[in-house]
């Protein structure tokens, strides 16, 4: 199944640079993509709730801050930033009343529009811009002149030029100098929940957790242990990153290559795959949603014991530690 992925030179900036833009939340994304649109000469307003603390913040840098409400009614494109677990409810009590026929209402993620949490007018446009990385680092690699890629979907269309418009927001945030990869809602909320389940945030933290704890369970100092399974992970993982697995392997001695291919099928075996496979099911058939938003219903109650839990781990003391004598991370 083949995508097709757009860059500069495929792109009208003119769609974006002629809408006006509303930012609802000025959070990890928010902030990204409020600056980034401004610097690629959009017209942009923050809708914030009264009494924000990123009001200030985001005046700060030179935006312009209003109410949701206000922000939503100014607006042809409404950016919905507030967390996944709130925008239901955002979207009742401050969007809804102000869409006008042939507005846009946009997201980052999938989450609302797929599992039905949300659900717009068949007279407006439902687009996603979704950064394929944490805000921070789509603010800073726009800056730099480089740009974290974006999914680009469209659905619902109800101007007919959706996807243009989709297009060229992404294009506002940096996303067509590494690639807008056209995909579909059910994509993007399926892959970025199976990714961040799987792979890059529960699948990686456990598997440094775990190394970690074998190697000190067996009486290696933890500090060997984090540098060995914590501290060195960022730079295999660059070297991944840049020029691919080949090169990683070139990179490290012929001893730890072999030991690759001869430890990593054994860590990540038949039963890790076929947990892979079930994350994906629930996913798919929308019981991870009902119990993520069971969760958030109560308070975060078991997501809150988890970071305490994971607050709390020696790997986490050893790392504040070790991190704290590095000058050049403190800077
Ligand atoms: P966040 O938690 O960083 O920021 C949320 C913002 O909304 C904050 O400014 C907060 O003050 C505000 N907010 C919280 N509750 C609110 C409420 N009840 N009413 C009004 N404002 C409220 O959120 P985020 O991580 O930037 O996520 C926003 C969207 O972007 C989500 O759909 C998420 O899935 C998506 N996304 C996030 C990332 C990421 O890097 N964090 C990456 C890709 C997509
Ligand atoms: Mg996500
Ligand atoms: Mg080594």
């Amino acid at each position: 199944m083949a995508v097709t992925i757009y860059y500069e030179q495929d792109v009208d900036p003119s769609v974006i640079q002629n809408m006006k833009v509303a930012i609802i939340g000025y959070g990890s994304q928010g902030h990204a993509h409020a600056l980034n649109l401004k610097d690629s000469g959009v017209d942009v307003r923050v809708g914030l709730r009264e009494g924000s603390s990123s009001w200030a913040k985001a005046e700060e840098m030179g935006l312009k801050v209003m109410t949701m409400d206000d922000a939503a009614e100014e607006a042809d494109l409404i950016m919905m930033l507030v967390p996944d677990e709130k925008q239901a409810e955002v979207y009742e009590q401050h969007i809804a009343s102000h869409l006008k026929e042939g507005n846009t209402l946009a997201f980052a993620h999938g989450f609302n529009i797929h599992y039905g949490y949300i659900k717009a007018p068949e007279n407006v446009n439902v687009i996603m811009c979704a950064p394929k990385g944490p805000g921070h680092i789509v603010r800073r690699q726009y800056v730099e002149g480089s740009g974290v890629p974006d999914l680009a979907c469209v659905a619902q269309d109800a101007t007919g030029n959706a996807w243009d418009i989709a297009l060229s927001y992404c294009w506002g945030m940096g996303g067509a100098r590494s690639g807008i990869i056209k995909a579909t809602f059910a994509q993007e909320t399926e892959e970025d929940l199976f990714g961040e389940q799987a792979v890059l945030c529960g699948g990686l933290v456990e598997l440094v957790k775990a190394g970690f704890e074998t190697l000190v369970d067996a009486g290696y100092p933890p500090e060997l242990a984090y540098f060995e399974c914590y501290h060195e992970m960022k730079m295999i993982v660059d070297l991944m990153y840049e020029s691919g697995i080949h090169f990683m392997n070139y990179s490290i001695s012929n001893t730890a290559e072999y030991g690759e291919y001869y430890a990593g099928p054994k860590v990540i075996n038949e039963q890790s795959r076929e947990a892979m496979k079930e994350i994906l099911k629930r996913i798919q058939n929308g019981e991870f949603a009902k119990d993520f938003v069971a969760d958030c219903n109560n308070g975060h109650k078991w997501l809150l014991e988890q970071r305490e839990a994971i607050n709390e781990h020696q790997i986490e003391k050893t790392g504040e530690q070790i991190r704290s004598m590095f000058s050049w991370i403190k800077a």
